[in-house]
């Protein structure tokens, strides 16, 4: 039992040797982080919000993203693995990870890695006070909750204030916010602010209509359970007449589309 004694003293002098361990290994672990331990902690370090509806490109540096891809691929093929799917023999899902670690960096998700589409706004000069909607507009988005599809359309209102931007931009912004990660109510919101910031209207209202596979496919199994919502800010909040007028608009085109 004494025995013990021993042992445990040089025990405690083993320490004093350590800063040899590792061979150099300790000093490259930092560099050997994976791609998303290193931007998280550089989105931290800017104190940058990451939650699954920001954009971060911001944050990207050249390369990362393919380096991600990487990532990406080995933790879905490990995923796939969990699921007990025999991704070695079943050639339907040999190539699985890859494709969607590419669908959702690239595609589904990609606006949450890619910056803002450029869109140049330009001066009111006809001084332009009519209303005007724009859409319908494919909303292709995924929910926060299942990562499964949000499908729909969505109507923008403008008033325009002093900078016009051009109809086709509104898709592209609308595109490139609804590529992410989302809870409908959010993306409105998100989608608000940007085109707000881009041609600072007098009155913007969006409409947005959709379909979430997370009832259809799973939970409720509600097939035709729809999810409309909306945000009416400026003239269209202060005007309740604008505001009916802007949902008439809709109400048109959509009957116009047989929708
Ligand atoms: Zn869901």
């Amino acid at each position: 039992m004494t025995s013990t004694l021993p042992t445990q003293i040089t025990a405690v002098t083993v320490p004093a040797a350590p800063p040899t361990n590792g061979l150099g290994a300790a000093g490259g672990s930092a560099t050997q982080l994976p791609i998303s331990a290193r931007l998280r902690q550089r989105l931290q370090e800017a104190k940058a919000p990451f939650l699954a509806n920001d954009n971060i490109s911001a944050h990207l540096r050249e390369g990362e993203m393919d380096q991600l891809e990487s990532e990406v691929t080995d933790k879905i093929r490990e995923l796939l693995r969990s699921l007990v799917i025999d991704i070695e023999n079943d050639h339907n899902t040999a190539e699985t990870a890859e494709r969607v670690a590419r669908m959702y960096l690239h595609e589904v998700f990609k606006g949450r890695y890619q910056e803002q589409p450029k869109i140049a706004s330009f001066p009111n000069v006809k001084k332009l006070d009519e209303i005007y909607t724009v859409g319908p507009i494919t909303v292709r988005s995924a929910c926060s909750h299942h990562l499964v599809p949000i499908l729909g359309s969505c109507w923008i209102g403008i008033k325009p204030g002093v900078r016009v931007i051009g109809l086709s931009k509104f898709s592209r912004v609308a595109e490139w916010v609804f590529s992410r990660p989302h809870i409908q109510e959010e993306a409105v919101l998100i989608l608000a602010d940007e085109i707000e910031r881009l041609c600072e209207p007098e009155g913007l209202a969006i409409l947005v209509k959709a379909q979430h596979y997370c009832m259809k496919w799973r939970g409720v199994k509600e097939p035709q359970t729809t999810m409309v919502n909306s945000v009416v800010r400026g003239d269209f909040r202060r005007d309740p007449n604008l505001k009916a007028e802007f949902f008439e608009l809709v109400k048109q085109q959509e009957s116009v589309l047989g929708y």
